[in-house]
């Protein structure tokens, strides 16, 4: 059996076909021929087209609010002009005639490195993704926790700073208006305007100012990690985003994360995760797997 699988994302497309075993047979990474759901759906139709004889079922991991059971995407931002409301499984479903199974990016990551990388040795995981935004996974005895609708996991919106800065999602002191890799790189770009990443942050790590920056991100980090370990208790936190491969984030998240909490949580492990780029891809195939298994 061959799945073809899906990684949307506000910029670019990734797409992969994987056998049963999850072996990875070929990836590619598409621009957007044109801006929306339009582009979207060109660059499925035609992966879709140029490998027709070759995969049995579709895995999608994508940006936004998804009804995994309906296949449809709920709520998207304004990066996928169009996408909200977009049917995805019954559109493809009909004209393929294969099934497809449809998830949210995160928890598509969040699968992915329960199966082949930092979540392998745990059942009880939280994932967190830091870049412009955090974005939250939470799984369960192996499997993702979706609450009443599915949409479980936005850690990114924990209040941690009451009357704080305004967030996009309408409310006040998000978790993410201060521990977003962008909330950092503001602070770093008012101390020198050329860094423009997480790279160039680093890059500059001697200078004593942005040092002090990088150590006050932390602790924002950590503050809302004692929150989730207080609520899930988890056996593990995965820290996903480019950033998190800087052995001192996780050392510092992790030394300080165990003064924090309260005893009986200090045990918590934290890790980076391991899959990079691919995870939402290996999580949309690990997806099908587990569907086509139970039924
Ligand atoms: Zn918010």
């Amino acid at each position: 059996m061959q799945i073809l699988t899906f990684d949307i994302g506000g910029t670019l497309i990734k797409s992969a076909m994987y056998d049963e075993n999850l072996g990875l047979l070929d990836c590619y990474e598409h621009e957007y021929p044109r801006a929306g759901v339009e582009g979207v759906l060109a660059i499925l139709r035609q992966e879709i087209r140029k490998n027709e004889k070759d995969f049995d079922a579709i895995g999608i991991s994508t940006a936004g609010l998804v009804d995994a059971e309906k296949g449809e995407i709920i709520f998207c931002s304004d990066a996928i002009p169009g996408y909200t409301g977009t049917l995805l499984k019954a559109i493809l479903e009909s004209e393929t005639r294969h099934p497809v199974f449809i998830m949210n990016d995160v928890n598509a990551a969040a699968l992915g490195e329960g199966a082949f990388g930092s979540g392998k040795d745990f059942k009880n995981y939280v994932c967190l993704t830091y870049g412009t935004s955090i974005g939250g996974a939470i799984v369960i005895d192996d499997k993702i926790y979706g609450g009443k609708s599915g949409y479980a996991g936005e850690i990114g919106h924990i209040v941690t700073h009451l009357g704080g800065k305004h967030c996009v999602c309408g409310r006040k002191g998000c978790y993410t208006e201060y521990a977003s890799v962008t909330a950092l790189l503001n602070k770093c770009r008012a101390i020198d305007y050329r860094i423009r990443d997480g790279f160039d942050i680093f890059a500059n790590f001697e200078n004593p100012h942005i040092k002090a920056e990088i150590d006050m991100w932390i602790d924002e980090v950590v503050h809302g990690l004692t929150t989730v370990c207080h609520i899930f208790d988890p056996e593990a936190i995965i820290l996903g985003g480019g950033i998190m491969k800087e052995k001192y984030l996780t050392d510092e998240i992790s030394r300080k994360l165990r003064k924090d909490v309260m005893p009986g949580y200090e045990n918590v492990a934290v890790l980076p995760a391991a899959l990079g780029n691919k995870a939402g891809l290996m999580g949309a195939a690990e997806n099908v797997l587990r569907h086509l298994k139970n039924d």
